[in-house]
């Protein structure tokens, strides 16, 4: 398997190389130059396989032999060292928690396995740096999964005063090879200083590495759980659909990715706040970034999603089709914190906003085509402890810090405030 730019297909690059750049030479994302199709046998007797198994015959066609099998099984197995339980909410409509990771969101997934290629691989053998952009959730968990991997540093830019506490805290106290900076300004300002040092070539000889969803060895794992959740609900014998809270669009596009391998999900559906330049695009055909809103689901605050293209990529570019295969709704924050107080007071369900978003969406489609074939399933993507602060104020609840993240309340929060590139610059070169 090659990986191509979507901006050229002849420019085409192997595995070991498209994890290393992150980001393609000619500054667009890279593409799997083929889409394997699984067999219907893998399908027929899924239930049979465990998640790791699943997850290996998955993943093995994108690496190639750049690891060999039993290391692959081997990063596979601290990947997905958790579970992903799917609850019942009534009889249409399901949730797959996703959250029960180190970090206590989705994105432990795809950073451990992107972690674990990157210290097999031996990138950093003369010293790399992770540099990533956080809405929230991304900072922390990328942190924990390359906490104290050797020769690597960890440069996490977050918006000052537009994540959660618990977010903060998490972020700011890992300490060894984790910087935190704090930015003045939105995610799309860290994002776009990302993007800005990535090209600059006074910065090359710190190795920078993307850690964002953009990297192929972060996105194509998010693959793992849509595979997980077919499991788990293939004997109730319906369609599938599938509603994801989204942002810069990495997880839908891999779940998208995965029907493309033969999964059966009938529908995707991207659920968004009011950042929605998606919802639009797929209503009027007119693709327009704009600055994102601050909202009460901060990690889907994005204002130009950099995995849009590569959903479009999968169909061809072909506006039409693409409207056939995506449907995307997008609501407000009064609008979320009802559907939060409706989860706990209808159904006992104690959501977060990006979740309880993903159930906006899932239920607007399920009263528009009430098809009594279909079943509903939304991605609960953080744990709700993250959002205590909001969710405290809509429902009356207590929630229980995890056992695992006990540890890091009591400890001191270390960042460093940044104002603009040329501070991040300097930083970059003082810590090499
Ligand atoms: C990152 C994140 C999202 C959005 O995921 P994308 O892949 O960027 O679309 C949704 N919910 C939570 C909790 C997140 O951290």
């Amino acid at each position: 398997m090659k990986y191509y730019s979507i901006n050229d297909k002849n420019n085409l690059v192997d595995f070991k190389t498209a994890v290393i750049n992150g980001i393609a030479s000619d500054k667009s994302l890279y593409f799997p130059s083929k889409i394997p199709v699984l067999n219907t046998s893998f399908f027929n007797s899924i239930e049979k396989l465990n998640n790791n198994d699943i997850a290996f015959e998955i993943i093995k066609p994108f690496i190639n032999n750049y690891i060999p099998d039993d290391k692959l099984y081997e990063i596979i197995k601290k990947t997905i060292n958790f579970e992903f339980p799917v609850k019942k909410i009534n009889d249409s409509i399901f949730v797959i928690e996703l959250y029960h990771g180190p970090t206590l969101a989705f994105k432990d997934v795809g950073a451990c396995f992107m972690a674990q290629t990157i210290n097999y691989l031996n990138i950093s053998d003369n010293k790399s740096t992770v540099l990533v952009a956080t809405s929230g959730d991304t900072g922390a968990a990328v942190a924990n999964a390359f906490l104290d991997i050797q020769g690597v540093d960890v440069i996490i830019l977050y918006p000052d005063k537009k994540i959660s506490n618990f977010q903060e805290q998490q972020l700011t106290t890992f300490g060894n090879n984790i910087h935190a900076l704090s930015v003045n300004g939105v995610f799309d300002d860290c994002q776009n200083m990302v993007k800005k040092a990535f090209l600059d070539v006074d910065l090359k000889f710190s190795n920078l590495t993307s850690a964002n969803s953009i990297n192929i060895a972060r996105w194509l794992p998010q693959m793992f759980y849509y595979f997980f959740l077919y499991k788990k609900l293939k004997y109730k014998n319906k369609n599938l659909i599938v509603s994801v809270p989204s942002g810069n669009f990495g997880n839908i596009c891999a779940g998208m990715l995965a029907r493309k391998m033969g999964l059966p999900i009938k529908t995707f559906i991207a659920s968004t706040n009011i950042n929605d330049i998606i919802p639009k695009y797929l209503k009027n055909g007119f693709y327009e970034t704009k600055k994102s809103k601050e909202t009460i689901s901060n990690a889907m605050d994005v204002g130009n999603p950099s995995n849009f293209i590569r959903i479009q990529e999968l169909y061809n570019k072909n506006y039409k089709l693409l409207k056939n295969n995506l449907l995307s709704y997008s609501y407000s924050d009064i609008e979320t914190k009802i559907a939060i107080k409706e989860l706990f007071n209808n159904f006992k369900y104690i959501s977060e906003p990006h979740g309880a978003i993903g159930y906006l969406g899932l239920k607007e489609f399920i009263k528009k085509n009430n098809n009594f074939q279909d079943v509903g399933v939304f991605l609960e993507t953080a744990h709700p402890i993250k959002f205590l602060d909001i969710i405290k104020k809509i429902i009356n609840v207590n929630v229980e810090v995890p056992v695992s993240t006990l540890s890091i309340l009591n400890k001191k929060k270390i960042s460093i405030k940044i104002n603009d590139y040329e501070e991040l610059k300097s930083y970059i070169k003082k810590i090499k």
